[in-house]
């Protein structure tokens, strides 16, 4: 295939505006899928992103197109446009050139719109800008287009305004693709030079790196080697994705395809590796941001007898999601089991619900929690720093961009849902990482009886600490049963007690109702108070059910 016939783009987009929708269309409009079929988002393969209608992990399509009597080869990556996957977007865009910008008619430019955009601009791919859903009631594509010109300064005759529900205009953007899009820079003569922009793990077939040729060609039966892990493998097959695996005999600079060379991890074919020919070294080519997780959370089997299935389930899903960090970790009240490391909210949900939907596991999440640099001092107290505000752009009357520098800890949360209840659904958010910051942390303990309860330890900030304390207090008072004597539950940040319960007595309460008559009654009271007590924890001389301390730590 003659690389000026070859265009290498990607789809990107705020959530729902309509990329799959787009892409499907684009589909089979080249005829690369039936269009009788029922085809909706053929791209998104797993369960997780049927049953959410998001799309979770970028897929690859090599689509054929006929323009002016030349066949073109159009490779288009499917991405998420979620915030936690942005990613994955920018492992996409290192393989393209250009990019299709869509916007929904109707709720004009939004956070991960912009986020998007940047990541292409930065990238230097060229941008063009789709208006989808036009056929829409309140559809407003001359307001999206003003957005788009001033926030973007993107002419706006160059936006096509779509509607891929109907596929509407849809061929215009293939035109662009070829038009606007340049063919990829690569030298075919020059020893092989391939990227590796996404992995996924088969069971059967071992790694199937997604690859992106800048120089060279690679055939089966090639001897490679990976630049990062200077490991040599034999190529045993190479194909293109249309957009399942279709295996061919060679990959030549310019195409986007897949290898499979005996690779037993996805951490052999890490994301931005370059691989080369047996012999034949070349520069690698520049890496880009890996995935760094921002959102921890303890994850524990409901029943420790369940703990190497849900170990075997784990390996499993990370082999495919490189950027979930694992780490072993044990809880006095939950048992064995992991620390984990996401990229975000919605990554740390998806990834519990592919574990509960593809491995039938059952888990316990703790409340999740993000890293901390503890520099010590005497009182352990450091400088304080809150949302910021650093800017703030009017996209057009009715819609305003605002920038903060916020406490990572302060929107993982809850932030989101509230942001959405405040503005009615009509606020969008993005995020990126803005580095450490001083912050007033404090360490709060909490004691039954003055002794102190490990699990529950937390780092909050010294202004919350409070508020924080007295849920801790009241969760807990709810779910301890009451027992022989007072139980006092206290929150305390070193010595100073901030929050404090109080479970009253238990025996004393219960045997009074029965008047100190019935025999049975009190036998049998005596007996259900005795079996409670089986899964119990001993603080001090306090008796804590597993499932208080499940309730305390539990996610929601
Ligand atoms: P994505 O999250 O960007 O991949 O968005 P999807 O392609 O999943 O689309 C989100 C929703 O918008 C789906 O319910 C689509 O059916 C709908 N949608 C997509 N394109 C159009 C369009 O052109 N018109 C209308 N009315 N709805 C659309
Ligand atoms: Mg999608």
């Amino acid at each position: 295939f003659p690389v000026e016939n070859i265009r290498n783009f990607s789809i990107v987009a705020h959530v729902d505006h309509g990329k799959s929708t787009l892409a499907d269309r684009l589909l089979e409009l080249t005829g690369t899928i039936d269009k009788t079929k029922n085809n909706k988002q053929v791209l998104d393969k797993l369960q997780v992103e049927r049953e959410r209608g998001i799309t979770v992990k970028a897929q690859t399509a090599s689509l054929f197109h006929n323009c002016e009597g030349r066949q073109y080869l159009l490779n288009l990556i499917d991405t998420p446009g979620h915030v936690d996957f942005s990613y994955e977007v920018s492992r996409s865009l290192s393989a393209c050139q250009g990019v299709l910008l869509v916007v929904d008619a109707n709720e004009g430019i939004q956070a991960q719109t912009v986020a998007n955009f940047f990541l292409a601009f930065e990238a230097q791919l060229s941008v063009i800008p789709v208006i989808n859903k036009i056929d829409l009631k309140n559809a407003d594509p001359e307001r999206v287009e003003n957005q788009i010109e001033k926030v973007f300064d993107i002419p706006s005759d160059e936006c096509i305004k779509i509607s891929a529900k109907l596929g509407t205009n849809v061929e215009r953007v293939l035109q662009a693709v070829i038009e606007r899009i340049p063919p990829p820079k690569v030298h075919r003569k020059n020893p092989l030079r391939a990227l590796v922009f996404d992995s996924t793990f088969d069971q059967y077939r071992g790694v199937i790196a997604n690859v992106a040729l800048f120089d060279g060609v690679v055939s089966k039966g090639d001897k490679i080697v990976s630049a990062h892990t200077q490991k040599t493998y034999e190529v045993n097959e190479v194909g293109v994705l249309n957009p399942n695996e279709q295996p061919t005999h060679k990959l030549y600079a310019g195409q986007v395809g897949y290898l499979i060379a005996g690779m037993k991890n996805v951490t052999e074919a890490q994301i931005g590796d370059t691989l080369y020919l047996h012999k034949q070294p070349v520069e690698p080519l520049p890496g880009f941001k890996s995935a760094k997780p921002m959102v921890f959370a303890g994850m524990y089997p409901v029943d420790q007898s369940e703990y190497n299935n849900l170990k075997s389930a784990i390996e499993k899903l990370t082999l495919n999601d490189s950027s979930v960090t694992v780490h072993r970790d044990s809880s006095l009240a939950l048992g064995a089991g992991w620390r984990l490391g996401f990229l975000g909210l919605l990554h740390m949900e998806v990834f519990n619900q592919r574990l509960e939907l593809e491995y039938n596991a059952s888990v316990i999440l703790t409340t999740p929690t993000v890293p901390y640099k503890a520099v010590l001092s005497s009182s352990k107290l450091i400088k304080a720093r809150r949302a910021v505000q650093k800017n703030m752009i009017f996209i057009d009357q009715n819609r305003v961009m605002l920038k903060y520098l916020f406490p990572l800890n302060e929107i993982v949360v809850d932030f989101y849902d509230s942001l959405k209840s405040l503005s009615s659904g009509y606020a969008s958010f993005d995020y990126e990482d803005a580095g450490y910051q001083t912050a007033e942390l404090v360490k709060m303990d909490i004691l039954l009886n003055g002794n102190n309860v490990e699990e529950l330890v937390t780092v909050v900030h010294k202004d919350k600490a409070h508020s924080i304390g007295k849920a801790i207090c009241e969760r807990l008072k709810d779910s301890l049963p009451r027992q022989l004597f007072e139980i006092a539950i206290q929150a305390a940040i070193g010595s100073k007690i901030i929050a404090r319960e109080t479970v009253k007595a238990y025996r004393k309460n219960v045997l009074a109702k029965c008047y100190g008559g019935d025999i049975t009654r009190k036998m049998k009271l005596l007996k259900r108070q005795a079996e409670g007590k089986k899964k119990l924890r001993k603080i001090g001389n306090v008796e804590v059910p597993k499932d208080a301390f499940i309730k305390v730590l539990k996610t929601q």
